[in-house]
């Protein structure tokens, strides 16, 4: 099938613009015959789900130094793999970043299937996922769909239905312009073309290698496109925070449970997060300070409001829920971000050490 001037154009572009990222092998590479390691795609696609690049990078630097390759990753403590992704969110999926790791080392010989159908029966690989490793990792023609791909097909085809029900339609036209040679190379010129030229509010249509054939610049509409279905309100939740010290410096922290929202994390013991006024009982008994201090955070399907209790107990404390992490061992940056918060903002109404 013969190329569409829209392909050949990105493929030209990329070839001098392409993002140097460090997971990537960029195209002179690729022409020199390297081939990408579908681990460090993999690893790179899953941290990059809902985060930026820029986030990314460090984050992807320290685990590829701490785990080069998926059995390291695989034999990791899950406690350290937790701490490393602490403040990149959403910790289901680390607990699936380990789980696919161990089922990659365990039932594949420590080489991710190389198809979309077999990357999808892995865990934490969904649809987006499994095509962007299959096309980026080992050059399987996949339609990779993210939001710079859908915004990038929305304008260039002026397309004004609004998502998500345009989904079908922009895959469909994405399909249309993956070429049979080289997909990977196409599917990073779309996204790396979204992220630097077409971007969400003001495109730079002027320097775009597609330019002379996007409908929405023709038409005028460029930076209205995609449209959206307008969001819902998302509820506000609240709860309550005990934050407890001894004297000794010991901060009491405790392991959430493994399945529900920052499950499997450190953090302090707290109420549930209901939509009323939290109840529940503090974890230890003591003389417990209102410091009036409160949390926000937003987490995908709803805000909260966390209202922060302190305490300082003796040495003698036994706590009803939890541990006490002793001073040298406590860690702060380990903490998620919402854990993390809440101690940044507690910390200075406890005496100095
Ligand atoms: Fe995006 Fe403008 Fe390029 Fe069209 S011409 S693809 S709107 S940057």
């Amino acid at each position: 099938m013969a190329r569409h001037p829209i392909t050949d154009a990105l493929s030209d572009w990329y070839a001098t613009h392409a993002r140097d990222l460090p997971w990537r092998v960029g195209p002179a590479e690729r022409r020199a015959g390297v081939r990408p390691d579908p681990y460090r795609i993999w690893l790179s696609e899953i941290m990059l789900q809902q985060t930026t690049v820029a986030a990314v990078k460090a984050y992807f630097t320290r685990f590829t130094a701490l785990w080069p390759d998926v059995a390291a990753l695989a034999a990791a403590e899950d406690a350290a793999v937790m701490a490393e992704w602490a403040g990149l969110g959403y910790y289901a999926r680390a607990r699936n970043l380990l789980a696919c790791a161990r089922v990659v080392a365990r039932d594949h010989g420590g080489r991710f299937p190389e198809t979309e159908d077999g990357l999808l029966t892995l865990p934490g690989i969904g649809p987006y996922t499994a095509a962007a490793i299959a096309s980026i990792a080992f050059d399987r023609k996949a339609t990779v769909m993210d939001g710079n791909v859908e915004r990038v097909m929305a304008r260039l085809h002026a397309i004004e239905t609004p998502l998500p029900a345009a989904k079908p339609e922009l895959k469909t036209r994405a399909a249309d312009l993956t070429p049979e040679d080289h997909p990977g190379d196409h599917a990073q010129a779309v996204m790396d073309l979204g992220a630097t030229i077409c971007t969400p509010r003001s495109p730079a249509c002027g320097i775009c290698p597609v330019l002379h054939h996007c409908a929405a610049r023709k038409a005028g509409i460029a930076a209205d496109l995609p449209r959206k279905t307008p969001k819902t309100a998302k509820p506000t939740r609240h709860g309550i925070a005990w934050i407890a010290r001894r004297e000794d410096g010991a901060w009491l922290l405790e392991t959430r449970p493994p399945k529900g929202l920052l499950g499997g994390m450190l953090g302090w013991p707290g109420t549930d997060w209901t939509e009323s006024d939290p109840a529940g009982t503090p974890p230890v008994e003591a003389d417990w300070q209102d410091p009036n201090l409160e949390v926000r955070h937003t987490f995908t399907h709803f805000h909260l409001r966390l209202a922060l209790r302190i305490a300082t107990v003796p040495d003698t404390a036994s706590p009803t829920r939890g541990h006490f992490v002793p001073k040298h061992e406590f860690r702060p940056a380990a903490l998620p971000t919402l854990m993390r918060k809440a101690f940044d903002l507690a910390r200075p109404a406890f005496q100095p050490d």
